[in-house]
């Protein structure tokens, strides 16, 4: 007998990935922005997509290139020595980006490597793009050791390394020498992709590996508007890189991957970056809070440099997240044994995690 539809093998049996979506009142669990755009921004992105709209009997800019410019100017904040748009490419999502840099620079007979615990999408792209997935490991305070990481690299001579920093889910920022010494290590045989989907968060004296680019051809930088731009809905992630990087993802891309609307979006929302990145600060600082409150209540924390934090742990860590949401707070199962991750949210939301934490710890689940 032959199964319907006619899946490939290693997909058969497999759900697809998300973060259960319950509809409570109090969501921290997939590190979302909770503050909104503000009005004029929502006016200005509104006017934005008429404008667009009135020419969608045409294919959009294929190679978005008043988007790459802005996003070039967006980064060059983050650097001495400058970012051009022929650096930088974007796709629908810094999931989509890191799809298409595995596309280009994966595949069949190569590997890509990552080092656990890591961001849980990876392995996906690994496995859709047939590339043979490694992972090494953090050491327990979540850092990495570069002697052990150094030696796998030689062991595997990867194409494609993924290190996310700040990691996700742990919230662990790279020193810049344990990203310049990898770029070594891994050479011009394969591509190294730090994830700085949360690079906005980091807490001040992390340098962005953005000032690292001049020196390191095979480094790729990736960002997304998702996060600190408070524009996930949109779907816009983008990589900083040396232009034959940018250049050769542009062979694996779909035509127009980019739609008219997305970039109208994209540029509207950087018109207004001040202001939506303004909310960051208060996040950090609230952050910084949640880990010392944390701390306080006896729970270990990670350092976190993101949005988030990750915290333990918890002989039944299940019945820990369960307690919380019958109080109508959503976090999320993530990360090693024992360890559960919650999003930073409004000061009325980390109050409504604090009580709701204190209620279940009470109860003894703990
Ligand atoms: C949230 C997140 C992203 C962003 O994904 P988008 O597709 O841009 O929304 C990328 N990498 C990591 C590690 C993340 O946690």
């Amino acid at each position: 007998m032959t199964d319907f539809p006619p899946l490939r093998e290693e997909l058969r049996g497999l759900a697809p990935y998300g973060a259960p979506q319950l509809d409570l009142p109090v969501q921290l669990n997939v590190n979302e922005n909770p503050y909104g755009p503000s009005p004029a921004c929502v006016a200005d992105i509104a006017t934005a997509v008429a404008e667009a709209a009135g020419s969608l009997n045409r294919y959009p800019d294929r190679e978005f290139t008043e988007l790459r410019t802005a996003l070039a100017g967006y980064l060059s904040r983050d650097t001495p020595h400058g970012i051009a748009p022929e650096q930088v490419w974007a796709a629908n999502g810094s999931n989509e980006v890191m799809l298409q840099l595995l596309q280009a620079f994966g595949g069949p007979g190569r590997t890509a490597l990552s080092f656990a615990p890591t961001y849980s999408m990876y392995p996906e792209y690994a496995r859709d793009t047939m590339t043979e997935w490694v992972t090494g490991h953090r050491e327990s305070d979540f850092s990495l050791d570069l002697d052990k990481a150094h030696a796998l690299v030689e062991e595997v001579r990867p194409s494609v390394v993924l290190l996310p920093s700040p990691n996700n889910p742990t919230g662990t920022a790279l020193p810049p020498e344990a990203v310049a010494g990898l770029c070594e290590a891994v050479g011009d045989g394969g591509v190294l992709v730090v994830d700085e989907a949360y690079g906005e968060f980091r807490r001040s004296g992390t340098p962005s590996a953005l000032e690292l680019l001049p020196d390191h051809r095979n480094l790729v930088v990736s960002r997304t508007m998702s996060k600190a731009f408070a524009l996930a809905g949109a779907r816009l992630g983008y990589l900083a890189a040396a232009p034959e990087i940018c250049d050769a993802i542009r062979v694996v891309r779909l035509p127009y991957h980019l739609s008219a609307v997305t970039q109208a979006v994209a540029l509207a929302a950087l018109r207004h970056a001040p202001e939506l990145l303004g909310r960051v600060d208060d996040l950090r600082t609230e952050r910084d809070a949640t880990v010392a409150w944390l701390r306080e209540q006896g729970h270990t924390v990670a350092d976190s440099d993101a949005n988030f934090a990750l915290f333990g742990t918890f002989a039944d860590r299940h019945a820990v997240w369960k307690g919380l949401v019958d109080r109508g707070v959503l976090i999320r199962e993530v990360g090693p044994d024992g360890w559960l991750r919650v999003s930073i949210g409004t000061p009325a939301e980390m109050t409504a995690f604090k009580q709701a934490l204190t209620a279940v710890t009470e109860e003894g689940l703990t």
